[in-house]
C-alpha cells in the first residue's frame, strides 16, 4: 500500500476505512490481492445496485467493444445511445406515464445536480434555492451549496450562497411540522427567504443519515412547490434505479417531480453515467450551452440498456428488495435492541443510528476485519448504512448479516475507546 500512502493525494477517503487492496469482484463478493474475500454491503455507495460484473452486462460491453462499437463520441447519435434512448423510453417512462426529456449532463453525479440547477434558475429567473438539512447532492460549487455537511462545505474556499436550508422532514423531531415551517416563511413576505426557483431533495438523504422523507411531507412539499410556483427537483442519485424497491424512489407517493437527477447505479456496471430529467416544457437549454466531453460514454449506454433488460422487464426485482429488506430490517431491530440505537430505511437502505456516535465507525471497522465492507454515514458518522447489491443472494445477505451481528457484539463487549 506504500505508492497509495506516499504518492496519492490526502484527500483519499474510503480506503482509510477499507485498507487493503481490491483486485477482483463478482456479485456481492469483493477480493483483495491476498485472496481474502469480502462481503459488500456498500455496493459503491450506491453506484453498484447489480452487483459487480454482473455476467450479462459484462457479455453486452464485450460484445459492444470486441466489435468496435463506438466508445467516446461527444453527443453525437450513437447505436448505443439510441438503444439506451428505446429501452429507457419502454421499460421505465412509459409504464409509469411520465413525461420526462433526457438530458446528458457530464458522467457523474455532481454534473445531474448543477444541470438541474441552472435549469431552474433559467426557467424561474429566480437565484435561490432551497435544500435540505443533511442534504447530500455532490462537491462541485453549486452542488456543493446545497450539502449541508460542514467537513464538505469546508473544502470549498469560496461563500457558498443562492441556497437557503430548510428542516428536512422529521429534523426537530416528530411532532414538530417541518412543512408549516417552510410554509411560513414563503408566505411572509418579510421572512428574508428570497422566492426559490426549486426545492432539491432526497426522499431518503443516504449520506445524511439514513433521513426518510415521509409519504405525507413528501407530499405536501410537493403541493407547497406547485402552490408557489417552484420547482420540485428529486435527487435520486443514489436512492433511485431500485434501491428503495421501485426504480424512483418517489413512485409509492404520486408525486410528479419537475426535474430528476439519476447516476450512480444507471450503468448498472459501475460506469460513470449521469442523466437529468425534465418535464418538457423545462427543456430551456440552447442547443450546446450545458455542455461536456464526457456525455456520450458509448460502454456505460451499453451496460445500463443491459440492465435495463435485464432488471425492468418485470417486477421481480422490487419484490427481492422488499424480502431483502425485511431480513435486514430484523437483524437491525435484534442488535437496537441490545443498545441505544434507531433502525430506518426504506427497501436495501436501512441504517441503524447510534447514540453513542462512536460505536457506528467501531462496528464498520470490526466488519471489515472480519470480511464485510460496511459504511458509516449522517453528520457525526454515527449511522451503520446497509446498502448491499439489490441482487444479494440470501446466502450471502445472511452470511453478511451474521458477520454484522458478531461485529456488533465484539464491540458491545469490548470497553469504550477515550
Ligand atoms: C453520490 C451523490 C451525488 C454526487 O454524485 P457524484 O457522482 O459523486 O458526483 C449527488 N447526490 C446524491 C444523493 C448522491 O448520493
Amino acid at each position: 500500500m506504500e505508492i497509495f500512502e506516499r504518492l496519492e493525494s490526502n484527500v483519499r477517503g474510503y480506503c482509510r476505512s477499507f485498507p487493503t487492496v481490491f483486485a477482483t469482484a463478482t456479485g456481492a463478493t469483493l477480493t483483495d490481492e491476498s485472496g481474502q474475500d469480502y462481503i459488500d454491503f456498500f455496493a459503491g455507495a450506491g453506484s453498484l445496485n447489480y452487483g459487480h460484473n454482473h455476467p450479462l452486462l459484462k457479455g453486452a460491453l464485450l460484445e459492444y467493444l470486441t466489435a468496435d462499437g463506438v466508445v467516446h463520441a461527444l453527443d453525437m447519435y450513437t447505436v448505443a445511445k439510441r438503444r439506451f434512448l428505446e429501452s429507457f423510453e419502454q421499460l421505465i417512462l412509459q409504464p409509469r406515464s411520465l413525461e420526462y426529456r433526457v438530458m446528458f449532463p457530464g458522467p457523474t453525479g455532481t454534473n445531474a445536480v448543477e444541470s438541474a440547477l441552472k435549469i431552474a434558475r433559467k426557467v424561474t429567473g429566480r437565484q435561490n434555492v432551497i435544500s435540505f438539512t443533511n442534504g447530500f447532492h455532490g462537491m462541485t460549487l453549486g452542488a456543493l451549496a446545497l450539502t449541508g455537511n460542514g467537513g464538505k462545505r469546508a473544502g470549498a474556499g469560496v461563500p457558498l450562497t443562492n441556497v437557503t436550508h430548510m428542516p428536512f422532514c422529521d429534523y426537530f423531531d416528530t411532532e414538530t411540522s417541518t412543512i408549516t415551517i417552510l410554509e411560513q416563511y414563503l408566505h411572509d413576505n418579510s421572512s428574508g427567504l428570497d422566492l426559490p426557483a426549486a426545492f432539491i431533495i432526497e426522499t431518503v438523504q443516504a449520506e445524511g443519515g439514513v433521513n426518510i422523507g415521509s409519504r405525507a411531507w413528501l407530499q405536501e412539499l410537493s403541493l407547497l412547490a406547485k402552490r408557489f410556483g417552484i420547482l420540485l427537483i428529486v435527487d435520486d442519485i443514489q436512492v433511485g434505479c431500485g434501491r428503495t424497491g421501485p426504480f424512483f424512489s418517489f413512485e409509492p407517493f404520486e408525486m410528479q417531480p419537475d426535474i430528476v437527477c439519476l447516476s450512480k447505479s444507471l450503468s448498472g456496471y459501475g460506469l460513470p453515467m449521469a442523466l437529468t430529467l425534465m418535464k418538457p416544457e423545462y427543456d430551456v437549454f440552447q442547443p450546446g450551452e450545458h455542455n461536456g466531453t464526457f456525455r456520450g460514454h458509448n460502454a456505460a449506454f451499453v451496460t445500463a440498456e443491459a440492465a435495463l433488460q435485464a432488471f425492468w422487464k418485470t417486477s421481480e426485482l422490487t419484490e427481492t428488495v422488499n424480502r431483502n429488506a425485511r431480513l435486514i430490517r430484523d437483524t437491525l431491530l435484534d442488535l437496537a435492541s441490545g443498545c441505544d440505537a434507531q433502525v430506518r430505511g426504506r427497501g436495501l437502505i436501512q441504517g441503524i443510528q447510534f447514540a453513542d456516535a462512536q460505536l457506528a465507525g467501531r462496528i464498520s471497522r470490526a466488519a471489515f476485519e472480519r470480511g464485510l465492507l460496511i459504511e458509516t454515514s449522517g453528520p457525526s458518522d454515527e449511522v451503520l448504512k446497509t446498502l448491499p447489491p439489490l441482487n444479494i443472494s440470501e446466502q450471502e445477505l445472511q452470511a453478511g448479516l451474521e458477520i454484522l451481528s458478531d461485529s456488533c457484539q465484539s464491540i458491545m463487549n469490548q470497553p469504550a475507546l477515550v
